[in-house]
């Protein structure tokens, strides 16, 4: 498939930057290398290498700091607070004040270091305006790749929030093609139930494998990568035969489903954070009882078909499903501490959230290498040490977004010149 979620165009007018003396992270040896500097000219890596001389470049010096590529996550509703019933209820509230809140939510998430994500469905298709006032720089937030609506059977999940209804192939393509219409730059499709739609159980699935072809067909006609919702068993199975590129969620997939998604490539975005959250925060935070039943039902199954698509070679890239219950802006790198636990080791989450999330999402991105987007998060430690650095804000020191601060705070900052 071409790059055409490339990152889209930022003013490349920023000075150049030269972080200085890092251990920069490379994805290929899952390694932190000493003592690199990092070139970022016109919003991407420029090099990384040893003493760059970079005259005129401001030089923040980096040393006894890692650097790892922007956070990427693959599955959220950014739009959503992650309130209990946030995400059922949005559009009673008027779209002007949604729209505001969703501008707090984005900077809060690229505060924490997440300089991309893909927004898997939003009410009013607020996700696509959302993306674009970023991309007009009306708002602070990350890169976000935006399905609009998802399109779900007649009555299946996601129906009257985050779903546009649609039966029989035919309608399923025109409904994905009114989102590429509105501006989506990724497709959404439903192909099983889900915790979180009254009446609907997870364990069946929705869409048809037909249905499911005609939506993946008009998405990667026009180059846009597909994520399919599939809890139950044989919802996954008829989105990776329909040629999906990530499963999301998989909460139960059998032998057979793994097999299928090793050998086709298909991704795994399981999202564990979700059910874990309205499951344990349940009744008392006020998340409604038939949403706490669906959650506890699947919590086991969840995590252990995440161990399992691991051990059996699955594709892997990090998602929340930030905006459910409970799963709030900024909260993201919880999922990837999570991931880390069950089976990925904390090399393999990382590289969940950058490399093979960019794989996924098919940008330039995700990887500390020239070329690729100048979007790099500073640590003050070493997160394959402890992963869970990365949901602790006082171990962040740097974020930059396609070569531009959002936020640096390393004491020393040179500017104008080599050191
Ligand atoms: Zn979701």
């Amino acid at each position: 498939m071409l790059p055409v979620t490339a990152p889209r165009s930022e003013p490349a007018d920023a000075q150049p930057t030269l972080l200085r003396r890092a251990f920069v992270f490379d994805a290929a040896t899952r390694t932190f290398v000493p003592g690199r500097d990092i070139l970022l000219e016109g919003g991407r890596v420029a090099r990384v290498g040893e003493d760059i001389d970079a005259p005129g470049a401001r030089v923040v010096d980096c040393g006894g700091l890692y650097a790892i590529p922007g956070l990427i996550d693959c599955h959220v509703h950014i739009t959503s607070s992650g309130e209990p019933g946030a995400m059922n209820y949005a559009a009673r509230e008027p779209l002007p004040l949604r729209a505001w809140r969703a501008g707090e939510y984005a900077r809060r998430t690229l505060h924490a270091g997440f300089t991309t994500v893909r927004d898997l469905g939003a009410a009013d298709r607020l996700n696509v305006d959302l993306a674009r006032a970023i991309d007009e720089g009306l708002v602070e937030g990350p890169r976000v790749l935006a399905a609009g609506l998802g399109v779900t059977m007649t009555g299946g999940h996601g129906h009257g929030f985050i779903a546009r209804e649609a039966d029989g192939p035919d309608e399923v393509r025109k409904a994905v093609r009114e989102q590429l219409r509105a501006g989506a730059t990724t497709v959404k499709l439903f192909a099983s139930g889900g915790v979180m739609t009254p009446g609907v159980d997870p364990r069946s699935p929705s869409l048809t494998e037909e249905e499911l072809r005609a939506g993946v067909e008009e998405a990667h006609k026009a180059f846009r990568v597909v994520g399919a919702h599939a809890q139950s068993t044989e919802g996954i199975k008829n989105a990776v035969r329909a040629g999906v590129d990530s499963i999301e969620h998989g909460v139960w997939l059998d032998g057979e489903a793994i097999e299928l998604m090793a050998e086709r490539g298909t991704y795994l975005v399981a999202t564990l954070t979700a059910p874990y959250h309205i499951a344990h925060g349940g009744l008392e935070a006020g998340i409604p009882p038939f949403m706490v039943d669906k959650a506890h039902q699947v919590l086991e199954d969840h995590f252990a078909s995440f161990k399992a698509a691991v051990a059996g070679g699955v594709r892997v890239a990090m998602g929340t499903d930030q905006g459910t219950p409970l799963s709030r802006p900024g909260e993201n790198a919880q999922e990837i501490v999570r991931i880390a636990e069950q089976g990925l080791s904390n090399a393999g989450a990382l590289l969940a959230a950058t490399a093979w999330a960019a794989d996924l999402l098919n940008i330039e991105a995700g990887r500390l290498e020239a070329g690729k987007a100048a979007d790099i998060v500073i640590l003050r430690g070493d997160p394959l040490a402890d992963i869970s650095i990365l949901t602790d804000q006082s171990c962040i020191a740097g974020v930059i977004k396609a070569g531009r601060d959002v936020r640096l705070e390393i004491a020393g900052t040179a500017s104008g010149g080599t050191t």
